[in-house]
């Protein structure tokens, strides 16, 4: 009897480590705007608030934080008789209010026609935004697209010529005309298009599993849709085209639909 329990306890023992020492590791910062990158074994699941998303082969999965999330984050990793369940705590941020006068009007409060053109537009982008390839680029780590001074910052509630209007998601960066864009991470060109009403001359890069890269106000485009680009390949050149003051280039990273805070993953000039 005293041997079978033993034997017990001993079995027991090996299935809680065997199931418990799992290599989860992740990866970003858990702040508003922040984008998490994780890798589990293979073969495991992953949920995140109570919906599944994509693992890829070698165990990658990412997710992005909204800018106005305040609730932890339930993060779920399950197999076939192993289930782990993690909260996540969100750190809070300060979000600057940033005004931009001397816009055209038109840019600001668009008449009907821009307005038909607009939500044609917006509608492409959003469909580049609902994009959730199984491609594997999204985990790898990204490149600065310009060199320049960052002008505005991710979340910024924005005033332009006066009105209040939706917060900044990318980040700005000053660079003279015609300076070289670097692609930030290697993927497929979803949309290249040299003249919409907001942004200008934009290229969307599809990374996979949901993460895109937007580049906005460009002046020359090299890329096409459907061409695969590689990380730190010239995609574009700086321009000041669409609602632009002057020359930069705005940077933005979704995650399946989420914008997240570039300056939380590209690097530092
Ligand atoms: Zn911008």
């Amino acid at each position: 009897m005293q041997k079978n329990l033993t034997m017990i306890r001993s079995i027991l023992f090996f299935l809680f480590f065997a199931f418990n020492v799992q290599a989860i590791e992740f990866k970003g910062s858990f702040s508003q705007g922040g984008l998490i990158t994780g890798k589990v074994d293979q073969n495991l699941k992953v949920t995140v608030d109570g919906k599944e998303i994509k693992v890829n082969n070698d165990g990658y999965f990412i997710f992005g934080i909204s800018r106005n999330r305040v609730d932890p984050i339930k993060i779920n990793i399950r197999g076939k008789i192993y289930s782990k369940d993690f909260v996540k705590k969100i750190s809070k941020r300060k979000f600057k209010i940033q005004r931009i006068d001397g816009l055209p009007k038109r840019k600001v409060s668009p008449n009907d026609e821009d307005m038909k053109r607009i939500r044609k537009e917006g509608k492409l982008i959003s469909i580049a935004k609902k994009e959730n390839s199984d491609l594997s680029f999204f985990f790898q780590n990204f490149v600065r697209p310009v060199d320049g001074i960052t002008t505005g910052v991710y979340g910024s509630q924005r005033i332009l010529n006066g009105k209040p209007r939706r917060p900044h998601y990318g980040i700005d960066i000053a660079a003279p005309k015609g300076t070289k864009v670097k692609n930030s991470n290697s993927g497929k060109v979803l949309l290249s298009n040299n003249d919409l009403f907001f942004t200008g001359g934009t290229i969307i890069i599809d990374h996979g599993h949901g993460l895109i890269s937007i580049y906005s106000h460009l002046e020359d485009l090299y890329v096409k849709e459907g061409d695969f680009v590689k990380r730190g390949e010239i995609i574009a050149t700086v321009g000041s085209t669409g609602r632009s003051t002057g020359p930069h280039l705005d940077f933005r990273l979704y995650c399946r639909n989420i914008p997240v805070d570039p300056d939380l993953i590209i690097p530092k000039n």
